[in-house]
């Protein structure tokens, strides 16, 4: 854990990413961030012991109990960037990021949230605008590879919230409308 990895990997003199360091007090929050870059992903991000616990997921999250989205765990993220919005320049994760949802988290397991990321099974509901109810995050036995899973409770759904919902939470824009301003 720590933010080495995030700071290596890019120049603070080109990005407007935030610098951002360890989190001191906790919170809970999340953010699913979607970011066109060479593919069009979606980042899940957990602040777990003052830094953001991070996850690519290629095809998105889905409200489907039946569906299981890859999810890609890439380095730690300042809790800073949960709020982060805005175009990333020629070099690492180039290309525009917009905060498609956010929110607070609650840990459903008896363990601490670190615990379980080391376990590799996380249990937690997401209170955001658009994802809400119980999810559970599954390390697989490939490297760095999880499992994104809706459990099936009041919200979940067969409907396509990626569709349904496309725009940003904070600023109600498209990922064109984010690029252009
Ligand atoms: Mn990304």
């Amino acid at each position: 854990m720590g933010l080495a990895e995030y700071k290596k990997k890019r120049d603070f003199r080109k990005t407007p990413e935030p610098k951002g360091e360890v989190k001191k007090s906790g919170s809970n929050v999340f953010v699913v961030q979607k970011h066109d870059a060479s593919h069009l992903h979606y980042d899940l991000r957990l602040e777990v012991d003052g830094v953001l616990k991070s996850w690519a997921v290629p095809k998105g999250p889905s409200m489907n109990p039946e569906v299981k989205r890859l999810a890609i765990e890439t380095e730690d993220h300042p809790v800073s960037y949960a709020s982060f919005e805005g175009v990333i320049p020629e070099g690492y994760g180039a290309g525009t990021v917009m905060i498609w949802d956010n929110g607070d988290y609650e840990n459903n397991s008896d363990l601490p949230m670190k615990k379980s990321f080391e376990k590799g099974h996380l249990s937690f509901s997401l209170k955001g605008s658009k994802l809400k109810g119980e999810f559970t995050l599954i390390k697989t036995k490939r490297e760095n590879q999880w499992l994104l899973i809706k459990k099936d409770d009041e919200y979940s759904s067969e409907k396509d919230i990626l569709k349904l919902k496309p725009k940003s939470v904070l600023s109600n824009k498209t990922l064109e409308e984010i690029r252009k301003s």
